[in-house]
């Protein structure tokens, strides 16, 4: 994965000395291009602590991938971690926390590279890279000339903060404390900073707004988690009321870890997660031939993908030949003779992810890539197979409707993708075509109410279908 980074880093480059620290590999999957890369920086750890570090940063990725649903998706993350050594160990304690009686610990001022704090805005548990945010944007500048410096094609950076004393941040780069809870604070952070969740705890009027796993839709027909209702105790909850506007927001579970740290994720932000993962990593690695590496084929030709499997294996797969079937679920096929017309045949494989975790039927996306061999057979044999890939992301929404259905379809290769809406006795309704980023809708208000399929097709071969509900 490549992190494009922002035009006002490059210009601070050229104003920032760059220091060049240590960088080494802790998880690593099939290189980093096709990656979410993870970087873990450290923070007040000595030149001779660094070791140390090591250990407690592989301690966290560790953790971070027994815990669902980086467990299942753990082969589409490499984790990195850069030695940036400090003056002295640990983090700042001013004493200054307002919602403790202070010193609630020891009070100490350290010499450290990110200057790590804790008491950040009045509060004794946060731990941020300076105490309030003037400064903080002096640290916040350091710590991307250290990315742009030592691994410029980070996806998300965290910090870990040597320290045993309970703390942490979310933000654009999440910070933990080193003891026992300190990797399932970063979990809960990475929540934040990698996937947008917000806590299931109500953290305030400012932090209250519509996402993944917060609304304030109480109803259960069109709630963004309506699909989850009554499964794994998905329910739509009231905010326990402390403060401010939180009787008008609501969160779809009570034991989740972005309420408890102890807890696992909810279905809800999982199913966030995945789709942001899907978002973020096509899951076709690789794939051979790519054009114009066969010289002189003979068959019979073998066509192979290299997929990144989900642990247990969830994608699928299915294999279409000059529009017809060839077959599903393998990740390779083998092409005789007589398969091949004369002249140009193609040969797409599609590939989705068919997770429990995720339940997309109501749900606004889902992710198709394919894979397309254009094999060029004359009478003397293959003259010539040429290829290309593409990463489909469509949206159709509201599901169930009784009027109207939105398509949206993005995709990486410009395609137009043709769209059935067909009838279970197969009777087709209507077909229209869509261009790349363009929405449609669908009027459906005249249709009886029942089930309906949604057939998309790119250069005429099937490459996803999806249930429409008409109520
Ligand atoms: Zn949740």
């Amino acid at each position: 994965m490549k992190h494009i980074l922002p035009i006002v880093l490059f210009f601070s480059l050229q104003c920032i000395h760059a220091q060049v620290f240590e960088v080494e590999t802790i998880k690593n999957f099939n290189g980093d291009e096709k990656r979410i890369n993870l970087v873990i920086l450290s923070e007040g750890y000595q030149a001779s602590e660094l070791e140390q570090f090591k250990t407690d940063a592989i301690n966290f990725t560790n953790a971070m991938f027994n815990q669902s649903p980086f467990k299942e998706y753990a082969n589409y993350f490499n984790v990195h971690i850069i030695k940036v050594p400090s003056n002295e160990s640990g983090a700042d304690h001013p004493g200054t926390a307002t919602n403790v009686t202070e010193p609630a610990s020891p009070i100490r001022n350290v010499d450290t590279y990110f200057n790590a704090t804790y008491d950040s805005f009045g509060n004794h548990r946060l731990i941020y890279y300076e105490i309030d945010g003037f400064s903080a944007n002096n640290t916040q500048a350091k710590i991307m000339n250290v990315l742009a410096t030592n691994f410029p094609t980070y996806d998300q950076a965290m910090i870990l903060v040597n320290s045993s004393e309970y703390g942490g941040s979310g933000g654009l780069f999440p910070m933990t404390y080193t003891g026992f809870w300190g990797p399932r604070v970063m979990i809960h952070e990475l929540g934040h900073s990698l996937f947008n969740l917000k806590d299931e705890y109500y953290a305030g009027d400012i932090l209250a707004a519509e996402a993944i796993n917060m609304t304030q839709d109480d109803n259960p027909s069109t709630v963004k988690w309506k699909n989850w209702l009554g499964s794994n105790n998905v329910g739509i909850y009231q905010y326990t009321c402390v403060t401010g506007n939180c009787a008008d927001w609501y969160k779809p579970h009570q034991n989740c870890i972005m309420e408890s740290i102890e807890k696992p994720f909810c279905s809800v932000c999982k199913e966030g997660m995945v789709e942001k993962i899907h978002s973020l990593v096509s899951p076709i690695d690789s794939y051979t031939p790519i054009s114009n590496s066969i010289n002189n084929p003979t068959f019979p030709i073998d066509f192979q993908l290299d997929l990144i499997h989900p642990i247990p294996n969830t994608l699928e797969s299915t294999w279409t030949l000059n529009t017809v079937e060839f077959a599903t679920n393998v990740d390779a096929i083998s092409l005789l003779d007589t398969d091949l017309n004369t002249g140009m045949n193609t040969l797409t494989v599609a590939v989705t992810d068919a997770t429990v975790l995720l339940r997309v039927d109501n749900h606004e996306s889902f992710h198709v890539s394919t894979v397309t061999w254009s094999i060029d057979n004359s009478s003397l044999g293959i003259d010539d197979i040429t290829s290309e890939t593409n990463d489909f992301s469509i949206s159709l929404y509201p599901n169930p409707s009784n009027d109207v259905i939105t398509i949206k379809v993005e995709n990486t290769l410009n395609t137009d993708l043709k769209v059935d809406l067909i009838s279970l006795e197969g009777k087709k309704i209507k077909t229209i075509i869509i261009s790349n980023y363009e929405t449609q809708n669908i009027d459906i208000s005249y249709l009886s109410q029942g089930i309906y399929i949604a057939n998309f097709y790119a250069n005429n071969v099937l490459i996803a279908y999806k249930k429409v509900v008409k109520n």
